[in-house]
Order: structure tokens, then sequence, then C-alpha cells
């Protein structure tokens, strides 16, 4: 089944992982750990393995502070082990769970990485939301799991780490973000014949409009997306296009590409996923209902099969499928994505970090539509300034060298890489918020 991987060796892209092993790829039913069930990835993957019942032996889920979710989800798979933000949470979960059914409850940033790397599960689905999923990732890509990523921040802060640890630990990588399943299903077996990717995009609920017009957007305008159900960032990430900016990074990372080789497309259909240009300019391309429940099924079961059945896609209904450049002056965060790649994972980090900042204020009205892209800029240009060429420092190379006996020192450097991550994502953090108070006040007076 190896054959199936994008494998490029001699090509212009590396994929960041080798295949998962023969006995993983053999393991029934599949021990998994969920990290982040109770969101909309995390629902769609239960409602996967609940159609796949026999395939799967669910050992893991965790949730934020959604209890109540989470304590429905563990009482119908009786996983052994759930893992929540805080104390608080967990005491409330104890008291929703059905007597006599007691599993461990882990609790805060080191209940995640615990639950990410137990010897119980073979496989991860890490989909947490945002930043706050990289520890989880990095416990599991450190544990030498499978993970099916579906959080893409992992691979835009810490991409370059990500890849080296897999290269260490035989960590494997199946991108659940449907552009990136997209490339992933149109490469295999072809990596050594591909000139470029294209990352389809939907346009987000402002296709077509001018900046004046987004001057003046609402909250619910923004989070009404045309054609898929998300979580509110990633909402407002596709009105913003910051989330086909955030996916530029993560095809970077994965597929090892140049940022000159990752084209975007407005797609408004959502009907073709993603596509790959071979070298003789023709284009392989996916195509399905804009459900995300078919990447999660493609890397839950892969290499395997989802069950036949599913509804399938009526061209004829649709009629017609349309494609446009994108408008990078109305929506800047694609170009900042492409200046942070260049820069690498320092500017990378604050990009991410100023933009999920900048994306909370809007939700609770402490700053404009348009100012997301603006504070995210002004953030990227103080980061600048103040640390030239500071990007790689953040991400050094890690220098422990391979064979298992040296985990521990590797698990320090990748402690070390995340608490400079971190740091440099707080700074950033706090800066959007001063700087959007003192703009809030400008206007005000
Ligand atoms: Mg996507």
């Amino acid at each position: 089944m190896t054959e199936l991987w994008p494998d490029f060796e001699g090509a212009t892209l590396s994929y960041i992982s080798r295949p998962p092993s023969e006995a993983w790829q053999r393991e029934r039913p599949r021990s998994l750990v969920i990290l982040g069930s109770t969101g909309s990835i995390g629902r769609n993957a239960l409602a996967v393995i609940e159609a796949h019942r026999a395939e799967f032996r669910v050992v893991g889920l965790s949730c934020g502070g959604n209890a109540l979710a989470l304590a429905a989800q563990a009482t119908q798979f009786r996983p052994p082990f759930l893992a929540v933000a805080d104390d608080a949470t967990a005491a409330a979960l104890r008291r929703l769970l059905p007597m006599g059914y007691t599993p461990a409850i882990l609790t805060g940033g080191d209940g995640y990485a615990q639950l990410a790397s137990l010897p119980e599960a073979a496989t991860v689905l890490s989909a947490q939301a945002g930043a706050a999923g990289l520890a989880g990732t990095l416990a599991a890509t450190l544990a030498g799991k499978v993970i099916c990523l579906a959080n893409k921040e992992s691979l835009v802060m810490a991409g370059d780490t990500v890849r080296e640890i897999c290269s260490r630990t035989n960590a494997a990588i199946l991108p659940v973000d449907s552009e990136h399943n997209a490339i992933f299903q149109c490469v295999a077996g072809r990596g050594q014949n591909i000139r470029s990717l294209v990352l389809t995009a939907s346009g987000g609920p402002f296709f077509g409009k001018n900046s004046e017009y987004l001057r003046h957007v609402t909250r619910e305008q923004a989070l009404n997306h045309p054609n898929w159900r998300m979580g509110a960032k990633i909402s407002i990430d596709s009105a913003t296009m910051m989330n086909k900016g955030l996916e530029i990074v993560e095809a970077f990372h994965l597929y090892g590409i140049p940022a000159s080789g990752i084209r975007v497309l407005v797609h408004p259909q959502s009907v073709v996923h993603s596509l790959a240009e071979l070298n003789d300019g023709t284009l392989l391309a996916l195509m399905g209902a804009a459900d995300m429940r078919l990447p999660l099924a493609h890397c839950l079961l892969w290499p395997r099969c989802a069950r036949p059945g599913a509804a399938g896609l009526d061209l004829t209904a649709i009629e017609r499928l349309t494609f446009h450049a994108p408008d990078a002056k109305t929506f800047p965060c694609l170009d900042l994505a492409r200046q942070a790649i260049e820069e690498r994972n320092g500017l990378c980090i604050v990009m991410n970090a100023a933009n999920e900042e900048a994306v909370r204020l809007f939700l609770e009205g402490g700053c404009s539509f348009v100012d997301i892209a603006q504070l995210t800029d002004a953030a990227m240009k103080k980061h600048r300034k103040n640390c030239p060429g500071e990007g790689a420092a953040y991400c050094p190379p890690l220098r422990t060298a391979g064979g298992p006996e040296k985990h521990t020192e590797l698990a320090r450097e990748v402690r070390e890489a995340t608490s400079r991550i971190e740091h440099l994502d707080l700074a950033s953090r706090a800066f959007v918020r001063e700087l959007a108070k003192f703009n809030h006040g400008a206007k005000t007076c």
C-alpha cells in the first residue's frame, strides 16, 4: 500500500514524513485518540467512526471546557482516557458520566500531551482549534504516532520541527485539511511529475466585494460561510482569506514545495477541493461534496476506503464550476502568508498569533473586520523591526541524532523550541491587544 504514499524521491516535492508502518496499517481495530473531539472536526470524525464502528477502538477523547458535549461522546464510545482544560471542567465531567464508567480524566496542557502520547493508541487525530493544538501535535509526533492532522496551526508555527521529529521517530502525517487531503490523493504515486500545487478557496462570504464594503461588515455576515459549516475562528479566517494564507504555509511544509509553486484559485462552488499540476501542464483535481467526513474518513481509514454508499456528487445539479484569481488587494492576508514563509518560522508564529488575537477581538466587538489584517500586518512589521534575522532562531534544527535512546534529549529540545514559540506567540497577542485598544481610543476621540 505504500505505493499510495507521496514519497517524492528525486522530485521537487518532499513529503513531510514517511508512510505509516505496515504494522499500523494492519492494526484492527485501529486504536485512536482524538484531541478536540467536541469541535466541528472532532464531531465529524466520531460520525465517521460510528459509521465504521468495528474498525476503531476509541482510546481517548478531549475537549476544552465543554463538559456536557464530551460526557455525551464519552458515554457513547467509552474511552478509558479523557482530557479537559482544567480541574473545574474535570469535576463537572465526572458528575455527568454514567455510573460504573470511570475513565482517567487528564487536565491542562500536560494532560493533552499525555493523551497524545498514550502507548494504548497508535493513531492521533489532532483537531484542537488554533495555536492550542501545537503541543498535542508535537507530543504525538515525538511519540511516533500516525497523526491525522486537522490542526493546520501546528505546521504554520512549527512545520520544520514537525518534519524533523517525524524523521527521527517515524511518526507519520496524514493531512485532514480538505485542500491538502485532495492534493495528497492527487499526487499519490506521481511525486516526480509534479510542477505546482493549486489550493482552491471558496472566497468566503465576501467574494467579489471591495475594501469599502468590508469596512462595514458585521460579525454575523462574516460568520455566514456560503459552503462549509465550521467553527467561528476558521469561518472568520475564511472570510479574510487568512485561512488560505495559513494553508499555503501548511502546503509548504507538508509537501516541501517552495511558496512560488503553490497557487491559489477562488472557486466559489467548493466542488474542486484542490489540484496538482503535472510537468506537462495537465491538472489532477479531487472533486467532492463539501463534507469534512470525506477527508476524515480517507485519513482515519487509510489506506483502506470508506464504507461504500456515501452520497455521490451530481455534477448536472451543479452545472457550472468557476475559477478566479484571488483579489490580493482587498484580501491582503494571502500576501502576508507568503511574506511569512519567506522569512520562515518566526514570522509565521507572529502572523498566526496576531491573527488569532485579532479574530478574537473582532468576534467580541473590539475591532472591525478590516482591522484583522491590519493588526496582523502591524505585528509582523514590528517583529521584523525588532528581531531582524531572528526568524530561524525560533525553530533551529534539532541537534539530537536519531535512535530511540536519544528520545529524552530530543524531547528536551522540542520543549525548548515549544517554549520559544509560546513566548513569541504571547508577545504577539499582547501587542495586538494594545494596538487595538489604542486604535479604538483614537477612533472614539
Ligand atoms: Mg481547508
